[in-house]
């Protein structure tokens, strides 16, 4: 049998939990004990503010082992510590799940949860970073095998053939409209969003100062961003003079993040499909790794309608803390405003130990269905704002009677592509219809519209069909500038061909059938932007002095 205590303090001070830990030794001399610092604790049903708080698990079966190791952790051993524990869990087959407490304040913790992924697949990672009171106190880890710090993670390893672990993440946090975009970031350290400073992203939308509250305040509203196909909740931990955040993982510059909120239904419906999925496993125990932010979010008396639909569930322990980890898949991340969650169970499921937990739909309080009115409210009008935004610039570089780009649009794109060419190949196809200036002139105006029309889908088509990565756009009157990406001479001419043969079959009810002459050129060593325009039009020139209806290429 082996004995596992985990001990929590809400209190800054190390003394209360050492005196409770060396009681608990005292009395259980072969039972491991791991704790740390925490903003209050999951006990039960109730949530602790503050105190200490103890829960013991027991592991019945023979087989089941439990393990403490513990590291210093700092900004360059953090790598480190992820290889070593991948080389522990390596050497010892029987583990199954990693329960990680973390005393590690204003670091990045990106090479850590990176290490990680190094873990052999199926080995489950679920924990916590301690919190602190939140009167700017430290924060800081225990175990009885290592004893007390400030810079340390304490690793839990459980394991052994008959026991089961089943991790799951909890949010209900939702993005604002409002995209901001890093400019400017090193490290852990976001500097600029939208190239300002990225504190004023918080001042400027949600009227938080830059003062010895700033974490408090900006804890509800972590910044919201995806990284290798992962969301990531991360709430800014401090703030410096000139503005820039200080996170707990690296953020890479051209991210896009968004400021989030807590959604009442949101969470509560996370909450919901968390207990259905928790039930299923039916587990004799479950440990939670609740955030800060949630606690602060529902307010004290409130926050236990989300934590104890799982102590229905079976006996609930946890802590509220200031990052959460969770392995999905073979990534380890680290989040924030989430619960994590690790239910465990020795040996076969019982089915007679489940149970559907009842989770209030998050309705309830007059509070939060007004923060839902709200967020909506800036929602829609963001989302409205985007819509119009949209069809600006789309008007902007559209030319109104073929939909294809502008002058001005194909150009920027033939620039764009020539900066970022490197060597690569690039081909422009140039258009004129023949003869244009008699259909004005015999059939009207708008019969002249509905040729050139008739060239612009033929030219969509072909690009649609042919070269899906081309820029097609009206260079003028009936003229057509086409930029191939990627493409030689060889496939342009092919490609030129397609359009001319395609569009000299098409008969116009009025005019009847029309013609067009092609000019082909590709990027060449030593091209200028205007070089290679000129290029093409006395490619196109060349083709009318020599009959028209026809592809040259110069
Ligand atoms: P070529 O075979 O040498 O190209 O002879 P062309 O008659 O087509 O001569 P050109 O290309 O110089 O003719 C351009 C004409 O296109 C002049 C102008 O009246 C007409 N045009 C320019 N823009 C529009 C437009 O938006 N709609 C219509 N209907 N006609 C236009
Ligand atoms: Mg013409
Ligand atoms: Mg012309």
């Amino acid at each position: 049998m082996k004995i596992l205590f985990q001990v929590h303090s809400g209190q800054s001070d190390f003394t209360q939990l050492n005196e409770v830990c060396n009681t608990i030794v005292a009395f259980f001399p072969d039972a491991l004990c791991v704790g740390s610092s925490c903003n209050g604790s999951v006990v039960g049903e109730n949530v602790a503010s503050d105190g200490v708080s103890i829960s013991c698990t027991i592991f019945e079966r023979p087989s089941s082992k439990v393990e403490v190791l513990q590291y210093v952790i700092n900004e360059e051993s953090a790598g480190v510590v992820a290889e070593d524990l991948v080389r522990e869990v390596g050497a010892r087959p029987w583990v199954k799940g990693i329960g990680i407490l973390t005393a590690s304040w204003g670091i990045s913790l990106s090479d850590f949860c990176k290490g990680l992924t190094k873990l052999r697949s199926g080995v489950q990672v679920f924990g916590g970073m301690a919190g602190s009171s939140g009167d700017g106190s430290s924060s800081y880890v225990f175990s009885n095998v290592c004893g007390y710090s400030e810079n340390a993670a304490v690793f839990v390893l459980y394991g052994g053939d008959e026991l089961l672990i089943e991790t799951t993440k909890i949010s209900g946090w939702k993005p604002l409209g409002k995209i901001f975009l890093v400019t400017k970031s090193e490290k852990n350290v976001l500097k600029e969003l939208d190239g300002r400073p990225a504190f004023e992203a918080y001042s400027k939308y949600l009227n938080i100062q830059n003062d010895f509250y700033f974490s408090q305040n900006t804890m509800e509203f972590p910044l919201f961003y995806n990284e290798n196909g992962e969301n990531y909740l991360r709430s800014p931990m401090a703030c410096s003079e000139e503005g820039a955040l200080l996170l707990a993982s690296n953020m890479k510059n051209g991210s896009m993040v968004r400021i989030s909120y807590g959604d009442p239904q949101a969470i509560m419906e996370s909450v919901r499909q968390g207990t259905i999925k928790v039930s299923k496993f039916c587990p004799e125990g479950i440990q939670m790794y609740s955030s800060i932010a949630r606690k602060q979010f529902w307010g004290d008396d409130d926050v236990n309608q989300e934590t104890s639909p799982f102590n229905f569930i079976a006996p609930t322990y946890g802590f509220f803390a200031s990052g959460e980890f969770l392995r999905e898949q073979t990534l380890v991340g680290l989040h924030n405003a989430t619960i994590v969650i690790a239910a465990m169970r020795e040996g076969v499921a019982d089915p007679s130990r489940q149970r559907s937990a009842v989770v209030s739909d998050g309705t309830r309080a007059g509070k939060v269905s007004v923060i839902s009115r709200l967020a909506n409210f800036t929602n829609v009008s963001s989302a409205e704002l985007m819509e119009m935004y949209n069809k600006l610039t789309k008007t902007s570089i559209t030319d109104a009677l073929t939909d294809l780009y502008n002058r001005g649009e194909i150009q920027r794109r033939i620039a764009e592509r020539f900066r970022d060419a490197r060597g690569g190949k690039m081909s422009l196809v140039m258009i004129d219809i023949d003869n244009f200036k008699s259909v004005n002139d015999t059939f009207g105006h708008q019969e002249g519209d509905n040729v050139i029309q008739g060239l612009s889908k033929q030219i969509q088509m072909a690009t649609f069909e042919k070269a899906p990565d081309a820029d097609a756009g009206r260079w003028g009157g009936e003229e057509f500038m086409i930029m191939l990406p990627d493409m030689g001479v060889k496939e342009a001419v092919e490609f030129a061909e397609t359009v001319r043969s395609g569009f000299a079959r098409i008969k116009f009810p009025a005019v009847g059938f029309k013609t067009i002459s092609l000019g082909v050129t590709e990027l060449r060593h030593g091209d200028t932007i205007d070089k290679i325009c000129t290029r093409v039009d006395e490619a196109l020139y060349q083709a009318k002095g020599t009959g028209k209806n026809k592809v040259v290429v110069l």
